[in-house]
């Protein structure tokens, strides 16, 4: 059955945010009146994080839980999800809240103007200033060779139409560069600014 949209959450010893994740991502979603799927996939974790996947799958039937028998990575875990997923636009959203699902409508506007992929980019980032800053230079060169003009390349929550994914093979650190691979084979790129104090206003 094809679904207008698949998000694919990895998951590695999230226990404390998975159901409020879940919660903030139906209330997000539904007023969107869109058929949705939420696929999340459990890296291995050794925490309660299945078991909470579980019992929410259980009660929604949109909610879709797998499991990789070891840790294997993030994009190991996207991969796995990738391939469940059945909706002609792909989202991909990390599980730890730093990614906000309130953000996601925006995101598929911006998808739905034109574009194959819409990157997040953490304009107000609340993360230690040495994360910033290795993350800055990565950005920078990243953007230097590649020839893409990102300013957060490796922002967890982006959304690609489904032959973006279709044709890209995640593995080791690779999730890093899904933006520059869809560049690459000459997809239609671009960002939209998100931050966290404006979010929590417009819910
Ligand atoms: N994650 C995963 N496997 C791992 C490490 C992380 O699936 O081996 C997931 C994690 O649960 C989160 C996302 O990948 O949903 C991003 O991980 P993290 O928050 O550690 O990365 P950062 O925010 O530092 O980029
Ligand atoms: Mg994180």
């Amino acid at each position: 059955k094809i679904k207008e949209l698949s998000l694919i959450i990895p998951v590695f010893n999230e226990k404390d945010s998975i159901k409020e994740l879940y919660e903030l991502l139906i209330k997000t979603l539904n007023p969107l009146a869109l058929d949705f799927e939420i696929i999340f996939v459990d890296d291995g974790s050794d925490d309660k994080s299945f078991e909470i996947i579980k019992s929410i799958a259980a009660r929604d039937n949109n909610v879709l839980g797998l499991r990789l028998r070891k840790n294997s990575g993030k994009s190991a875990a996207l991969s796995a999800g990738f391939e469940q997923a059945c909706g002609r636009f792909i989202a991909t959203m990390d599980a730890d809240l730093q990614d906000r699902p309130e953000e996601l409508p925006q995101l598929i506007e911006t998808l739905k103007n034109g574009y194959d992929v819409v990157c997040a980019w953490r304009h107000q980032r609340k993360d230690p200033l040495l994360k910033k800053f290795l993350s800055l230079i990565f950005n920078k060169t990243s953007s230097i060779i590649s020839g893409l003009k990102l300013h957060d390349i490796n922002c967890g929550l982006k959304i690609f139409r489904k032959e973006v994914i279709s044709e890209i093979q995640l593995y080791g650190q690779l999730h890093r560069y899904l933006a520059v691979m869809a560049y690459y084979k000459g997809f239609k790129i671009t960002e939209v600014k998100i931050g966290r104090a404006s979010c929590r206003e417009r819910v």
